[in-house]
């Protein structure tokens, strides 16, 4: 049996003719490839592709000789295993045979074909044609050569491929998971409203889609399915366990924009999204003390007369104390300075947040939150205010990215470069993670990592070992 050569495959197989099995095929003959497609129901695979380039074949013999077989069969263990058998029966030894799955595990696939060492994950996003990410997925089997060369053929079809070992989730769908467990858990404890959490973190927090929209948008079932088979796959790590307020969502067959109702309504396909919580016109404070680095760009963008005063805080005339957000909140910094406090979440971009969501402890009274509020409306700025909680929504959310994907780093899931390339393709984000986490600096992710820790007692929140090493170092290793 001879292993893959290493040179580019020309004739391209495809298996199974749905969603992505179709997409794929095109993307492979719009690249000059002659393409044959098989689907195992009968007339699937002639009526899912119209392209002159693409053959649908009537058996899985008819790919014979096809140089790479690419699988995008039903998500099933046993039956891409089965597929795979027959398959290797078919092809010549040195064809490349690979897999479009999101959630199985390559390895698990490979196990026990004939040639294992030419197998090869080749996960494409949805819709093919459009996403340019390919995570090339290395088995434990996988000869080196073959990922190499489904890198090059990718490239070769217009896609940016990023290297990914087989654990659970590869890069993106794993990384991803605090994107939405963060914000159903803001939900969940009423921090704020679904509307506002997608408006504080697309306004400041520079995502291009809110947490909630999207996850209507891909269907609670199936955002369900992959968190699920992520933490199983993780046994059961708290860090990835599935939302019970999402699985009410499923329960009630509220899966989002294809039934027309999942956290929002849709009316003809559109979202009937209600405003977000956004604090009423409030008059700005006569003068503030101090101008603490952490908020000079957004303090520049107010028109208050600001005392020349050293510190590292903000007091507003009242009596209230103004700070950004480290993960403590505004209850506990209260306690500890024994004065009101309103602590401010991050922005993408402090000079262009249209929006800014802010807490307050307890003690904080009505006239101290409105001039914190009206010093904020004068830069322009809408508020949102938020229940207090570590981290607030957006700080807590990325910090948890960047901690995911360093932990992604740490167990050598992927190299860097990698990981931040497929967050920023697979996702859309605006920046990649890591240089995100490097943004905000090591030491601060942390430090919102460990309030989430010391408030919640949930492993969820628990740092990479990676994350403390990059806060000690300032490098990440
Ligand atoms: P789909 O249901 O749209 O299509 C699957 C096709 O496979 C169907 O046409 C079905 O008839 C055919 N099929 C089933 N068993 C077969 C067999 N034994 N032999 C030949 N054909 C068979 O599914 P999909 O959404 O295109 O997903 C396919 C694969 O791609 C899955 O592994 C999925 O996890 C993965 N994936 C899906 C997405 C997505 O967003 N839909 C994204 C990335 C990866």
């Amino acid at each position: 049996m001879s292993a893959p050569t290493g040179s580019t495959p020309r004739r391209v197989g495809v298996v199974g003719a749905g969603t992505m099995g179709s997409g794929i095929a095109r993307v492979a003959a719009d690249a000059g490839h002659p393409v044959c497609i098989y689907d195992s129901v009968p007339g699937a695979a002639a009526g899912a592709v119209t392209h002159p380039d693409i053959r649908a074949v009537t058996r899985l013999a008819h790919l014979h000789d096809c140089e790479i077989v690419i699988e995008a069969v039903v998500e099933d263990l046993q039956v891409k295993r089965d597929l795979f058998a027959e398959l290797s029966t078919v092809v010549a030894p040195s064809c490349v045979l690979a897999t479009n799955t999101s959630a199985l595990s390559p390895t698990a696939i490979a196990a026990g074909l004939p040639g294992p060492e030419r197998f090869v994950g080749m996960h494409f996003f949805n819709p093919p044609e459009r996403m340019q990410l390919v995570e090339v997925v290395a088995a434990a089997q996988t000869a080196p050569e073959v990922v190499g060369t489904v890198r090059e053929l990718a490239v070769a079809w217009g896609k940016k491929p990023v290297t990914a070992s087989a654990t659970p989730g590869f890069i993106v769908n794993r990384i991803a998971r605090p994107f939405y467990g963060e914000a159903l858990r803001l939900l969940e404890e009423q921090v704020a409203d679904a509307a506002t959490v997608d408006a504080i973190l697309t306004e400041a927090g520079g995502f291009r889609l809110g947490p909630f929209a999207l996850m209507d948008l891909i269907g609670h079932d199936v955002n369900q399915a992959v968190t699920r088979s992520v933490w199983m796959a993780f046994g059961y790590d708290p860090r990835y366990a599935p939302s019970s307020l999402q699985q009410e969502l499923v329960d009630a067959g509220r899966l989002g924009r294809k039934t027309g109702r999942g956290v929002f309504r849709y009316e003809d396909r559109r979202p009937l999204v209600p405003p977000p919580v956004t604090e009423p016109p409030r008059e700005p404070p006569a003068f503030l003390s101090a101008r603490p680095p952490e908020l000079e760009t957004l303090l520049d963008r107010c028109s208050v007369p600001i005392e020349p005063a050293e510190g590292d805080r903000v007091e507003l005339p009242s009596g209230a104390v103004l700070v950004r957000t480290d993960g403590t909140p505004a209850g506990v910094l209260a306690a500890r300075l024994t004065q009101p406090v309103i602590v401010l979440d991050r922005a993408f971009d402090d000079q262009t947040t249209t929006r800014i969501a802010i807490a307050r402890s307890d003690d904080c009274s009505e006239t101290q939150l409105a001039e914190a509020v009206g010093l904020l409306q004068s830069g322009g700025l809408a508020v949102s205010l938020v229940e207090d909680t570590p981290g607030l929504v957006v700080a807590r959310t990325v910090a948890m990215l960047v901690n995911q994907a360093a932990d992604a780093l740490l167990q050598a899931v992927a190299s860097s470069p990698d990981i931040d390339l497929a967050m920023v393709l697979g996702t859309g984000y605006p920046l990649g993670p890591l240089a995100w986490g490097e943004r905000y600096g090591a030491g601060l992710v942390l430090a919102v990592l460990d309030n989430l820790w010391s408030w919640y007692h949930d492993p969820r929140y628990r740092a990479t070992p990676l994350l403390r090493r990059w806060a000690l170092s300032g490098e990440l290793l």
